[in-house]
């Protein structure tokens, strides 16, 4: 089953953010821009006749976009699938606006520990992040914690394994692509890829084999990023051929379905993994989709995972969540060393759904 039409619409409805991460560079930016609603829903509409299934909200913090939510409820009623991924500082507040709007929620966590993850995002929001995974599951909106690994903070992989487990939601491994941060080696990625296979991981096995021979070959390109995806800016611009790196930004003046159908735009898409900064890419968001548009092993790795992640998701943790009762508060999960060091442990509480919020440690002892 091989796509024919872009799959994915990659939406950067802002260029501002609450956090200054180490390893992005669109904080970096001098200009702002949040996107006109009116452009938005605009585009939502051709691109779903253009056949996407699913539209990302991102930015910058999608979260400081304040029609975040009517882009979100246009989306869901063209029946397309929604995903976010936020810091998690402004979503304690802002998350009734968003019940039932997102499919897939990521709140970003890069360290089980608070001065290591404010460190990476020179931000004060470890806590916020926390806050944020028990307000989402109060409300019922089952949220994947969203790890970002390099070089700096590749220790945490452990302990935020056990943080999602015992909260029985997934932890997404996403190996950071290198614009601004040290290339993992592969001795890291094949550390990574031995907790693929454990409850609540998801690790995109395509990714690490990839990325270990060498990424992409700009003579016979593997990135089909102009076939899959549809980049759009909060500037109202086509960008191609990714975000990244883009080298044409086109105006889209309410008109997506005839510029991207245009011959001028056809050319360019043809041109997608070919350039010359395409030489060793391996930007995530991008291959991912790609590798559904060729039959090769790298399909099977990209798939397989996926499957994986549904089964944890939507059928191990019911069945865990029924036999155990309720998981414990990811705000109660604290640094503590044990014997023989520095190990990380959850403190051992139990909460009531609805008393996540006010955090008061409740029920038994586990
Ligand atoms: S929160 Fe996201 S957009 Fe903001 S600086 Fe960090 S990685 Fe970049
Ligand atoms: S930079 Fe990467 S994602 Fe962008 S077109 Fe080149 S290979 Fe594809």
């Amino acid at each position: 089953m091989i796509p024919k039409k872009p799959i994915l619409l990659h939406y950067f409805i802002t260029t501002t953010c609450n956090c200054r991460c180490q390893f992005c560079d669109i904080w970096k930016q001098q200009e702002r821009h949040q996107a006109r609603l009116s452009d938005v829903l605009q585009n939502l509409t051709q691109a779903k006749r253009l056949g996407i299934r699913f539209v990302d909200f991102t930015g910058g913090e999608p979260l400081m976009h304040p029609h975040l939510p009517e882009m979100l409820l246009y989306a869901k009623r063209l029946g397309l699938m929604t995903t976010l991924t936020t810091n998690g500082l402004l979503y304690p507040e802002r998350s009734k606006e968003l019940v039932s709007l997102v499919d897939l929620l990521h709140i970003s966590l890069d360290a089980a520990d608070e001065s290591d993850h404010n460190t990476l995002r020179n931000a004060d929001c470890y806590h916020s992040a926390l806050l944020s995974i028990d307000k989402a599951l109060t409300l019922k909106q089952v949220p994947d914690i969203l790890f970002t690994v390099n070089k700096a903070n590749l220790k945490h992989v452990a302990p935020l394994v056990k943080l999602a487990q015992s909260l029985h939601i997934m932890l997404i491994i996403n190996p950071v692509f290198p614009i601004s941060a040290s290339r993992l080696s592969n001795v890291d990625l094949d550390y990574l890829l031995s907790f693929a296979n454990k409850p609540f991981v998801y690790i995109n096995k395509a990714i690490i084999a990839f990325r270990k021979n060498g990424g992409n070959d700009n003579m016979q390109p593997r990135c089909r990023v102009g076939d899959a995806v549809i980049v759009i800016s909060s500037k109202n611009t086509l960008l191609l051929p990714c975000f990244h790196h883009h080298v044409f930004a086109v105006a889209l003046e309410n008109d997506l379905l005839l510029k991207w159908n245009s011959k001028v735009i056809r050319n360019q898409r043809k041109k997608q993994g070919c350039f010359p900064f395409c030489k060793g890419c391996v930007i995530s968001c991008y291959f991912d989709p790609s590798f559904l548009y060729t039959f090769d092993r790298l399909y099977f790795q990209n798939i397989f995972p996926k499957f994986k992640y549904a089964i944890d998701k939507y059928i191990r943790r019911h069945i865990l969540n029924w036999m155990k009762g309720n998981p414990c508060s990811a705000a109660t999960y604290v640094k503590r060393p044990d014997k023989l060091g520095k190990t990380y442990i959850k403190r051992p509480v139990t909460l009531k759904t609805n008393d996540r919020q006010t955090g008061k440690r409740l029920g038994k002892r586990i």
